[in-house]
Formats: C-alpha cells, sequence, structure tokens
C-alpha cells in the first residue's frame, strides 16, 4: 500500500466557541472513529441522563490514549480522502508552546475558531498571536455556532472583517473563513440550504487544502557533524564525519561545504554502520558518517549542506521566538548556553522585542527580561559564527533550545538573522 500523506494541524480558539465540537464532527463525519464509539458515548448520556455532545468523543478517545501513560499533548486523528490528520491538543496554552518550540510537536497548520454569537475575543486575538509567534503561518478561521445568529450572513461577514484585519496586522493571512455550527453538523462535512449564500469550502475541504511544506527528504542538506573520528587504514590517515542527516540526501562524489567555516570538500565514501554493502546514497533520519576526498580541518557543530543546495545562515546575531522555562528569567548580558543544529556556544540575550505570556496569553512590547512561561520575540548573539536556518525554511535546524547552569531553561525558533552588533563582549 502507499504510505498516506499525513498533516499535523492544531485547533485552538477561546473556550467553549466549540473546539472540541467541531474535532468531535470532523472523527464522526469522516468515520474516523473507533467502532462502536459513538454509540458508546451516546448510550453514556442516555444513562447519565444528559445530552448527547460531539465534545464528549474527544474526552473519551483521551482517556482511552492517556491509560497508563502520560501523554502531555493529546492527540486524536481522522482522515479525509487526501490524506491523515494528526490533531494536535493540548491541555493548556504552556504545554502546547512547550511542544511547539522543543520540536515535540508541529503543527504545520492551524484552525482558529470562534464562536458567531460571542464574536472576536480578546483570546481570539491573542491565539492569532500565537500561531504567529510559532511560525505557523498556514491558517484558516472558522465562525462556529451559526445557528445561534440564525445563520445571519452580515453577523458573520462582520466577523471576518474584524478578525481578518487584525490578522493581517499581525502577519497572518487565513486562507479561508468558514461559516460552521459544529453542533448541528453543519459546514463541517457538508452545508445545507441554511447558508446558501456562502460558496466557500467546508472545514474537511479546507483541511484538505492546506499546503504541506517540503517533505524532509527534498530539502537542502543539512547534517549537523557531531563528531570526527580518525583512524589509519593501510597507512592512510583518514577522518570519518559522523552525524544525523536532518534533511535532504547525499551521494558520493558530490561537492559539499562546511558551514561556518565554509570549507569545501567532497564525499569520497558513506560510511554506514553494520551494513556489508557500502552505500552510495546516504538521506535523513540516518545516521551516518562520511570520509571526503581531501584532509580538511572541520570542527564538531558544523553543518554539512551541498554546494548544489542553498546554504543555511550563519552569523553571530539572529531574531528569534523564545519559550522560557527557566527557574529564573532569562536576563540581558549574561551568558547562557545555546544548543542549535549541530553546535552548542555560549550566547546573550541582548534585545527582548515584544512578549506575550503563555499562560494568560496577554501581550507586551519592550521589556528587560523574559520571565517564566514568556514567549518573546528577541534578539540573540553568540561569539562565535553558528550555522543555521530560518524555522519556517528548516525547521530542523531552526530549533535551539538555551541552557542555563546545565538545566534546559527555554526553547525557540530563529525568524532571521540580523546584521552584526556593536555590542559585542
Ligand atoms: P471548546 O471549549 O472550544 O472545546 O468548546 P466545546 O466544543 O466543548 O463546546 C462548548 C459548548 O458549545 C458545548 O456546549 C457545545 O455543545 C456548544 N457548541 C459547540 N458548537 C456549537 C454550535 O455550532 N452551535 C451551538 N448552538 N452550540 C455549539
Amino acid at each position: 500500500s502507499v504510505e498516506r500523506d499525513q498533516m499535523n494541524v492544531v485547533v485552538i480558539g477561546h473556550v467553549d466557541h466549540g473546539k472540541s465540537t467541531v474535532i468531535g464532527r470532523l472523527l464522526a463525519d469522516t468515520g474516523s472513529l473507533p467502532e462502536g464509539k459513538l454509540e458508546q458515548v451516546r448510550e453514556n448520556c442516555r444513562i447519565n441522563s444528559k445530552p448527547f455532545e460531539y465534545a464528549f468523543l474527544l474526552d473519551a478517545l483521551k482517556d482511552e490514549q492517556s491509560q497508563g501513560i502520560t501523554i502531555d499533548s493529546a492527540r486524536c486523528f481522522f482522515s479525509s480522502r487526501k490524506r491523515d490528520y494528526i490533531i494536535i491538543d493540548a491541555p493548556g496554552h504552556v504545554e502546547f508552546v512547550k511542544n511547539m518550540v522543543t520540536g515535540a510537536a508541529r503543527a504545520q497548520a492551524g484552525l482558529l475558531v470562534i464562536d458567531a454569537k460571542e464574536g472576536v475575543q480578546e483570546n481570539s486575538r491573542r491565539h492569532g498571536y500565537l500561531l504567529s509567534m510559532l511560525g505557523i503561518n498556514s491558517i484558516a478561521v472558522c465562525v462556529n455556532k451559526m445557528d445561534l445568529v440564525d445563520y445571519d450572513q452580515a453577523v458573520y461577514e462582520s466577523i471576518v472583517t474584524e478578525y481578518r484585519e487584525f490578522l493581517e496586522k499581525i502577519n497572518l493571512h487565513p486562507r479561508v473563513f468558514v461559516p460552521a455550527s459544529a453542533r448541528d453538523g453543519e459546514g463541517i462535512t457538508s452545508f445545507s440550504e441554511n447558508m446558501s449564500w456562502y460558496k466557500g469550502p467546508d472545514v474537511l475541504e479546507v483541511f484538505d487544502s492546506f499546503e504541506q511544506p517540503a517533505k524532509k527528504i527534498d530539502k537542502p542538506l543539512r547534517f549537523p557533524v557531531q563528531d570526527i573520528y580518525r583512524f589509519t587504514k593501510e597507512g592512510d590517515d583518514r577522518r570519518i564525519v559522523a552525524g544525523r542527516i536532518e534533511t535532504g540526501e547525499v551521494k558520493t562524489g558530490e561537492d559539499v561545504m562546511f558551514l561556518p567555516s565554509g570549507k569545501k570538500s567532497r564525499i569520497a565514501s558513506v560510511e554506514a554502520f553494520n551494513v556489508s554493502d557500502k552505500p552510495t546514497r546516504a538521506y535523513t533520519g540516518q545516521s551516518t558518517g562520511f570520509t571526503l576526498e581531501n584532509q580538511i580541518y572541520i570542527r564538531p557543530g558544523e553543518v554539512m549542506v551541498k554546494e548544489s543546495d542553498p546554504p543555511c545562515r550563519t552569523g553571530t546575531r539572529f531574531k528569534a521566538n523564545i519559550f522560557w522555562l527557566g527557574r529564573h528569567p532569562m536576563i540581558k548580558d549574561k551568558r547562557y548556553k545555546i544548543k542549535l543544529a549541530g553546535a552548542r556556544e555560549s550566547v546573550w540575550l541582548r534585545e527582548v522585542n515584544t512578549v506575550l505570556d503563555a499562560s494568560s496569553l496577554s501581550a507586551s512590547d519592550k521589556r528587560e527580561q523574559i520571565e517564566r512561561l514568556d514567549v518573546a520575540e528577541c534578539v540573540l548573539e553568540t561569539i562565535k559564527p553558528l550555522a543555521f536556518d530560518i524555522a519556517t525554511e528548516i525547521a530542523e535546524t531552526g530549533r535551539f533550545v538555551i541552557i542555563d547552569n546545565y538545566e534546559i531553561s527555554g526553547g525557540g525558533i530563529v525568524l532571521e538573522n540580523e546584521p552584526e552588533g556593536k555590542d559585542r563582549l
């Protein structure tokens, strides 16, 4: 069988605006529920004499999944004709943000849910902000509970106008807005006559219209060097450059470059461990080693790229979004360690541009430090140049962790490189 396309999507919105109902409906209406689950939940409701809710489906599934294992990020699955979806759902914003910046969970797209009767709330704005800070820019908006406003087009349009205006300000451009009533199954996988004024896609079609980022193997080669092994073979002094291929692929005979040093060479051989046939190609996900045609001196922490690919960025100063989990606030001009791509270097916080409190999601401008549970857009600086990527282009080498006193205290994504600073230590 052909491997099916898979996509992670986060569904987010103000509490009670109907996220779980939208998800429950998607699961039920695409036939993605385990056999008998719907009936079981309906029966439970009947026994306890409470009205059935699609949102209960999620609770039932979560209970089942979490038995015996600790999960800090609940997931559920459904399939369309086009692909399989994993819905990332976190019990709180904090876990969600943490999982997103550390890479434990990765969403390629987001669906924002808004209650048509309640309209755009402070939280709806904060959620937009959060998605923007996490670098999730493939998004759509579902205006839910249209039944409560008699499927009135004018109400829908005014929410669309207001929300779109806000989202554009923070550089989020929703692919589409969809009116829906998740409770009544309207606009999720089909529409009735109630909203004949709406000509766009339903929520399921919106999911299918989200574009996949390039597959890891189709991306440029990124091979952070972990180690260099020296050995002597038939009197020859040879070196194996070892690491894990984060993205892309490479073959013997191809021209490569190491960054940030800029040293160049050519792949002489692919050194696979524990196999008898020598491969001539290595690809994404493999832990492997290479010998090079000439003996150049490279350091662990450099990133090997292909000369024919776009290189990664190099520099000592870059803009990033950081999620801070440290016991003490992250403060300016104190030395921390950063682990980025293969490198581990000293790093300093130079500027804090904007801060979003992950638990209340309230935002504020310029601050002097980053408190625990803040998501901050800031400028970081190292002394030695680093090789990295912009997270929206290549997430694997665009994410980092910050270490304070031997403890992982924060995680983040690289937004862009900055001109070299004047305030270097
Ligand atoms: P969440 O907190 O965002 O996950 O919201 P839920 O999905 O749990 O829904 C909150 C409440 O709104 C529940 O009582 C749902 O039955 C109700 N609800 C959800 N969608 C709709 C809808 O389309 N129409 C109406 N009238 N109620 C809805």
